[in-house]
């Protein structure tokens, strides 16, 4: 039996690391108290609605196998080419030697009070997409005072498609997920007034379009083609919004009583400092493939394997067929290493 290392238990370092396990030997470690931490601030995931938390116990799941062994609370902080096999060193100093590695450290999303004029962490009324996912899972949507908001606005591309981030590239999920999280407001507050302010609506996945014609004509949300260039608090401790309606060309301002902030996806710390230590770094902190269309899970390093969102942003669906994809890349090398 071969021994494998698979670094990260989200989505798709569960996934990988049970189809790896029925041959060889997995070894999967978890920087943090739980697998799977990405899914569980969730509620219902786009663009069925299906419930993260069954998603979440399904993948689960799939750990109970004699040939995995989860580690959690162990952050790897260095591997290392050593001869023919690979050392993995956790923070501990305790040192693992496997055969092959795969790399699924995936994604944090984007730090909010970095964009200081949209006012997070600042004012109460502002919240981020993965405040507002809690809100919709605990069915406690409420504004700075713990009322029921009135009106609520969403803000597309916070800290994606944005020089002044840093981050030039799109976050690829997070425009259906606005539609999505639109919808279940309207579900939990039917009288409120929902807006979304977006740069450009990108609906490229299967049933993205739909939903995004229903969120309107079924939903009344309404959608204004703009940039946010300011939040502020008003005396009754709403949010003043300026901005720009870039279909007419007009300043515009609106108060709102939740504003709520469509947060992009990053490369996690433990993807970049992976990245580096490993010679695998590419754009943006994500990891580099060998080439992106014939070998996108091997990398430079013979022996060394990433998938999922270290790579990019993508949807859970992608993430998981990467992991498959991933996984067999992994099989094939280990045939050939024999
Ligand atoms: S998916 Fe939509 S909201 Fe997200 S960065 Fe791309 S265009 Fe902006």
């Amino acid at each position: 039996m071969r021994k494998i290392a698979v670094i990260g238990a989200g989505p798709a370092g569960i996934e990988s690391a049970s189809i790896l396990a029925r041959e060889n030997e997995v070894l999967l470690f978890e920087k943090s108290a739980t697998a799977l931490s990405n899914i569980l601030d969730k509620a219902y995931l786009f663009p069925d609605f299906s419930s993260a938390s069954e998603i979440a116990d399904s993948l689960n799941s799939k750990l109970i196998n004699e040939n995995i062994k989860l580690m959690l609370n162990t952050e790897v902080v260095d591997i290392v080419r050593n001869d023919s096999e690979w050392k993995i060193v956790d923070k501990s100093g305790k040192n693992y030697f496997v055969d092959a590695v795969l790399v699924t450290t995936g994604y944090q999303t984007f730090d909010a009070t970095r964009k200081e004029e949209l006012g997070y962490g600042i004012y109460k009324g502002v919240v981020t997409s993965i405040d507002m996912e809690r809100m919709i899972k605990y069915n406690q949507i409420v504004n700075s005072i713990n009322e029921s908001p009135k009106r609520v606005v969403f803000l597309q591309c916070v800290g994606s498609r944005d020089e002044k981030s840093g981050n030039r590239y799109c976050s690829k999920v997070c425009c259906v997920t606005a539609v999505k999280q639109a919808i279940e407001v309207r579900k939990i507050l039917p009288e409120a007034e929902i807006y979304i302010f977006y740069m450009d609506l990108r609906m490229w996945g299967q049933h993205f379009e739909e939903l995004y014609r229903e969120s309107q004509e079924k939903y009344d949300i309404r959608y204004v083609r703009g940039r946010i260039s300011e939040a502020s608090s008003t005396f009754d401790r709403k949010i003043q919004i300026k901005a720009e309606d870039t279909l007419l060309g007009v300043p515009m301002k609106m108060t709102a009583d939740l504003l709520v902030l469509m947060v992009g996806m990053e490369a996690s710390c433990g993807t970049r400092d992976l990245g580096k230590k490993c010679g695998i770094d590419g754009e943006y902190g994500y990891v580099k493939t060998a080439t992106p269309h014939l070998c996108d899970n091997e990398t430079s390093e013979k022996g060394l394997f990433v998938a999922g969102s270290c790579k990019r942003p993508m949807t859970i669906n992608d993430v998981i067929n990467d992991a498959r994809a991933a996984a067999w890349s992994v099989g094939e090398y280990l045939q050939s290493d024999k």
